[in-house]
């Protein structure tokens, strides 16, 4: 399955097993004594989380007849697969056939050798072009990016992904009368009033489900489903941190990074075909295998990963300016990714090490988000906003000993 964008996106399985809600602002009533919802149906599921309703969903459709979501998914790994298939055949009937056979062969391939040029040139050619046609502009970025599916296809894969969550979670997705769905719903539909001016917020039908776990993660699903794990609570100090978490994944619903993840490896695995084929109709098993291996590392670490830290950034750059028309105290997010640099050095959490993640690394975020808190302030103080603390939570932060920060880790449970 593809990445869903899960996760604040530093999700680590060292935090699993640990105490459950302890957010400072948050009430104290324990997660697990609250009853669970009851789901007996599946068609029930899909009223599970809050729908929060805006106005005047709008789908846009068009005639074009693109691949759908699920179909480019399941064709990825399908490709690959059959060019490797046909590559290796490729050549074990090459060394089968007589010397003599060959020789026709070769003599034929060069005799057609403009045909075949011409039928390569021909094929990306017209990949190229159905690139150009599908470049759109991401919404408020203005980036242009590939997207491959309809507006159509999308709402259909919306919602498969959004059956497919609520079912592996059924049994962990916290009723809407806790206190802490409550809390995290009046953060979530602040951000979202506050932000309607924008059509995109207004096309999706936003949902927020919070997951009974400890998993230090949150995430979003295209169609603008919310799903936060109650294990992060702990790892958020007040209602600032928390809008900005939640802006940071409601950014990457508004700017499609799933559907766009999703058309660029489809892309790509297209582009690797003709490779793949080559590598193994031209060499023996074990380095064919190795060569294919090289290639996907190279790539991954070439341009999966710096593509993949580029959304992150940008979700944060929307996040932070989505926080800041809520009127949140947008240094806070600052903080926040300045604590998780703080449990690295705890040695709490695994060393992010950027060119090998998928996410940029909590010092990189913490520096790239103060690198735009001067415009983010400016644009909290036009939507007429209460004025900031005078006391900078940065400051107060960085005036911190290590050893403070630990004290306050513990006391919350985090350490
Ligand atoms: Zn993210």
């Amino acid at each position: 399955m593809f990445s869903t964008l899960r996760g604040v996106c530093s999700a680590s399985a060292k935090f699993r097993n640990t105490r459950i809600v302890t957010l400072v602002s948050f009430p104290t009533r324990s997660v697990k004594n609250f009853p669970k919802v009851p789901v007996e149906r599946c068609e029930k599921r899909l009223n599970i989380p809050a729908q929060i309703q805006l106005s005047n969903r709008k789908f846009h459709t068009t005639n074009r007849r693109d691949i759908p979501p699920v179909l480019a998914l399941i064709l990825r790994p399908v490709l690959r697969i059959g060019a490797f298939i046909f590559g290796r055949t490729l050549r074990k009937w090459w060394g089968k056939i007589d010397p003599s056979e060959r020789e026709q062969y070769a003599a034929f391939l060069r005799k057609k050798k403009p045909y075949l040029y011409g039928f390569l040139g021909a094929f990306f050619s017209m990949l190229a072009i159905y690139y150009v046609l599908h470049i759109e502009n991401a919404p408020i970025t203005n980036r242009p990016r590939f997207i491959m599916f309809t507006k159509q296809q999308q709402a259909a894969f919306e919602k498969f992904q959004l059956e497919l969550h609520l079912e592996e979670h059924m049994d962990k997705i916290l009723p809407h009368n806790h206190p802490v769905y409550q809390q995290l719903l009046k953060v979530t539909t602040r951000l979202l009033n506050a932000n309607k001016d924008l059509p995109y917020i207004k096309e999706k039908n936003w949902t927020l489900s919070v997951i009974d776990l400890p998993e230090n993660n949150a995430f979003v699903l295209p169609g603008g489903n919310i799903f936060i794990f109650t294990g992060i609570l702990k790892m958020i100090e007040n209602e600032d941190q928390l809008s900005f978490i939640i802006a940071h994944e409601m950014a990457h619903s508004l700017l499609k990074h799933a559907m766009e993840q999703v058309s660029n490896g489809f892309i790509i695995d297209v582009l690797l075909l003709l490779p793949i084929v080559i590598i193994w109709a031209l060499f023996p098993d074990s380095i064919a295998l190795i060569l294919q291996l090289t290639g996907y590392q190279i790539l991954n670490i070439f341009h999966d990963l710096p593509y993949n830290r580029a959304l992150e950034s940008e979700a944060d750059e929307v996040g932070l300016t989505l926080s800041a028309k809520a009127c949140v105290d947008v240094r806070e997010a600052v903080v926040f990714w300045k604590m998780m640099r703080s449990l690295e050095e705890l040695n709490a959490e695994p060393t992010n090490v950027t060119w090998l993640s998928t996410h940029p690394n909590h010092k990189d975020r913490a520096e790239n988000l103060n690198g735009l808190m001067s415009k983010a302030i400016a644009l909290r103080g036009s939507y007429q906003c209460p004025g900031l603390s005078p006391v900078d939570p940065r400051k107060k932060f960085d005036a911190q000993s290590i050893k403070d920060v630990e004290a306050r880790l513990k006391l919350r449970g985090v350490l």
